[in-house]
């Protein structure tokens, strides 16, 4: 990784005259003999262009001793008495042979951006208009929130109207279950003997499982086995060295040269490659096991009664159960409200046990709250 060393000669611009293109060495324009002075553009050097990838000067690099001598002497100085450019290592104005002086102004110096190794990534295209998107949805959100809180608060107002229950109605059944002999299968290793025991007052009881018969071997699942292994291959990609490339700074000196060092900086390309492993293999392979018939006891429904009616208490079906029987109630309610709110409204309250229902007459007198969204809130007699 050797540096290698240029030295760079810049061209200035004569505004006395219009010569063009004068070397850097010369403190004086050629054509007209007038001093290079801070004033215009004759302050600034022209250092030619680079190369875009490496940042090489496309311009020859100075060899002669005299120009190297030039370079090497320290940044140009401006007269401070008749702005004539000056070497670094000069005392005296070489244009009017004043001293150089405190308020001597010194040479600009461009700053020579270094070639970026690697061209940066592209900006993922996205990222715009999803933050707008963000911004959006915030002021979507916080709009929508802060409207939907006034409106929640309109919302959540009540106000309490008069009314009357214009009826009431209900609808029970009872459902009558006997315990009751049926042969099952089940998988032998899951069946082992239990005696069955019947309920008492339609509970304690216990399915059992009796006379377990007629065993069958059948399949009963599958599951995975190993079956060899087969090589795989994925195609990657890797990154790796690939030779060199010629990266180069450049500094400027203050007096129309700069110094130019160059390297050779390892590249990286991308590699695809195979990445081959052995995977197992796996393959589906029947389970069996032997199922069998066995005795057992279950809930099974041998009647059902319902009854349904209205303005009154509800009145249950009578089902006498047997020995061996146990029974299921169900019941449903409903209230039928009329209240007066911009009209005529109805609603129907639904108790949810007899108790509750029973509470509630035709013909007698509420107070409903209803919110101003115009959900029922409670119900209470007058
Ligand atoms: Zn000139
Ligand atoms: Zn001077």
């Amino acid at each position: 990784m050797a540096k290698r060393t240029r030295i760079i000669e810049g061209t200035w611009n004569c505004t006395s005259c219009d010569a063009k293109d004068i070397l850097a060495r010369h403190k004086r324009c050629p054509n007209c003999n007038n001093p290079r002075e801070l004033t215009g553009d004759e302050s600034d050097f022209d250092f030619g262009d680079v190369d875009a990838e490496s940042g090489k000067s496309l311009r020859e690099g100075v060899t002669d001793d005299k120009a190297l001598e030039i370079a090497g002497a320290g940044e140009d100085w401006f007269c401070a008495f008749c702005g004539a450019a000056n070497r670094g290592d000069q005392l005296r104005c070489k244009h009017c042979g004043a001293e150089r002086s405190a308020d001597a102004k010194a040479a600009p110096l461009q700053a020579f951006e270094t070639p970026a190794r690697k061209p940066p990534a592209p900006p993922p295209p996205e990222t715009k208009p999803r933050s707008l998107k963000k911004w959006l949805f915030l002021g979507v959100l916080f709009t929508c929130c802060f409207g939907s809180g006034l409106y929640g608060m309109w919302a959540r107002a009540t106000h309490d109207f008069t009314g009357e229950v214009t009826g009431t109605s209900w609808k029970v059944a009872v459902t009558q279950e006997r315990f009751t002999p049926v042969r099952k299968t089940g998988w032998a290793d899951q069946l082992s003997r239990v005696s069955a025991r019947m309920p008492v007052n339609g509970s304690g009881e216990v399915a059992g499982v009796d006379n377990v018969r007629d065993c069958v071997e059948r399949q009963r699942g599958t599951r995975k086995v190993a079956d060899g292994t087969e090589r795989v291959c994925r195609s990657k990609t890797r990154r790796v060295a690939c030779g060199t490339e010629e990266k180069c700074r450049r500094r400027d000196k203050g007096n129309g040269f700069v110094e130019e060092v160059c390297e050779d900086i390892t590249r990286y390309c991308n590699e695809s490659y195979e990445d081959c492993q052995n995977e197992t293999r796996y393959r589906n392979e029947p389970v069996y096991a032997r199922e069998c018939t066995y005795d057992t006891y279950e809930w099974k429904q041998v009647d059902r009664r319902e009854a349904t009616g209205q303005d009154g208490k509800p009145a249950w079906p009578s089902l006498q159960p047997g020995a061996t029987d146990r029974q299921h109630r169900s019941e449903e309610y409903a209230v039928h409200i009329r209240y007066e709110d911009d009209g005529v409204k109805e609603t129907v309250l639904v108790p949810k046990a007899e108790r509750d229902f029973l509470s509630w007459k035709k013909g007698q007198g509420v107070i409903v709250t209803v919110t101003n969204s115009g959900d029922l809130k409670k119900v209470v007699p007058r």
